[in-house]
């Protein structure tokens, strides 16, 4: 069934594109909040789960992207760069964008304005020592963050945030002052690959094998939601995380998904931190 959908609605995408897709993927490693609150030292299988990420899953998936010929964003916590700083490196000669994530993936909201000063600044430090990049974006490891927060990552040189759920196209953050800030270029909780292939409901913990969804369905699911995207012109961006869905038999979901957007000329698919340039450039020419 063809459904309308009012044109004024539909934002406007370089060279006419129908729609922009932005891939990230959270590349977590074992930071989180087992490592936070020292019980990772009693679980060894966290660890194991969440070095599998940087260490196993990430090549495989680099591999997979480059044969698709497909660029992608990758949110990293500064720890998992001092660790793996080999592979960090790797998903920038790829080509791919790398973006801030916490130190150790700490849970925003819970933190002071001064303890998140202190975690953007090390991970800044970090970034440039390791890498030398000056990261442009920013998704928030917790999922929530605390009022300032938006304003604090402009002083970082942050431009945009894939953070908030409240769209399905970009828009801007307002500044404390009602002033023009970040772009956020919302992502979806229902599309995370944690929620159709990690979550374990007793005990609640990611790692092991209840409720993983049939990996048909999930790659199903997730072009039905990319065509959608696509058919509305908006913007779609995934939190996708390597350990998760970057195992040998998820490739596929992966594979069908990147077909689908490959088979059509008119989607752009671009780093987050190039949707939230042409967000703002777009702003700029319409005041
Ligand atoms: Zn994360």
């Amino acid at each position: 069934m063809a459904l309308s959908f009012p044109r004024s609605a539909k934002p406007s995408w370089p060279d006419g594109k129908q729609c922009a897709v932005a891939l990230a993927f959270d590349l977590d490693g074992p930071t989180g909040d087992a490592m936070l609150d020292a019980s990772l030292s009693r679980n060894l299988r966290y660890f194991t789960e969440g070095a599998y990420g940087p260490w196993r899953a990430l090549p495989r998936l680099l591999d997979l992207l480059n044969a698709h010929a497909l660029k992608a964003t990758f949110f990293v916590p500064s720890w998992v760069v001092l660790h793996w700083p080999g592979r960090c490196e790797r998903i920038l000669k790829e080509g791919h964008e790398l973006a801030y994530h916490g130190h150790r993936h700490e849970v925003f909201k819970d933190c002071s304005l001064e303890e998140q000063r202190e975690i953007m600044g090390r991970s800044r430090d970090i970034f440039a020592a390791r890498l030398g990049v000056k990261p442009l974006g920013f998704r928030t490891p917790s999922g929530d963050w605390s009022d300032e927060t938006a304003d604090m990552l402009t002083e970082f040189g942050v431009i945009y945030s894939s953070s908030m759920r409240g769209d399905d196209r970009p828009y801007f953050h307002v500044r404390a002052d009602g002033a023009r800030g970040l772009v956020e270029i919302p992502a979806r909780w229902d599309i995370d690959d944690y929620t159709a292939l990690a979550y374990f409901e007793d005990p609640d913990f990611p790692t092991g094998l209840d409720r993983i969804s049939d990996y048909r369905l999930v790659e199903q699911n997730w072009r039905q939601e990319f065509l959608g995207y696509h058919r509305d012109g908006l913007c779609w961006t995934t939190i996708f995380h390597p350990k998760i869905v970057a195992k040998p038999g998820r490739l596929q979901i992966l594979e069908g998904l990147f077909r689908e957007i490959n088979e059509r000329p008119d989607v752009w698919v671009a780093h987050g931190a190039e949707i939230a340039r042409w967000w703002i450039a777009q702003s700029e020419e319409v005041s």
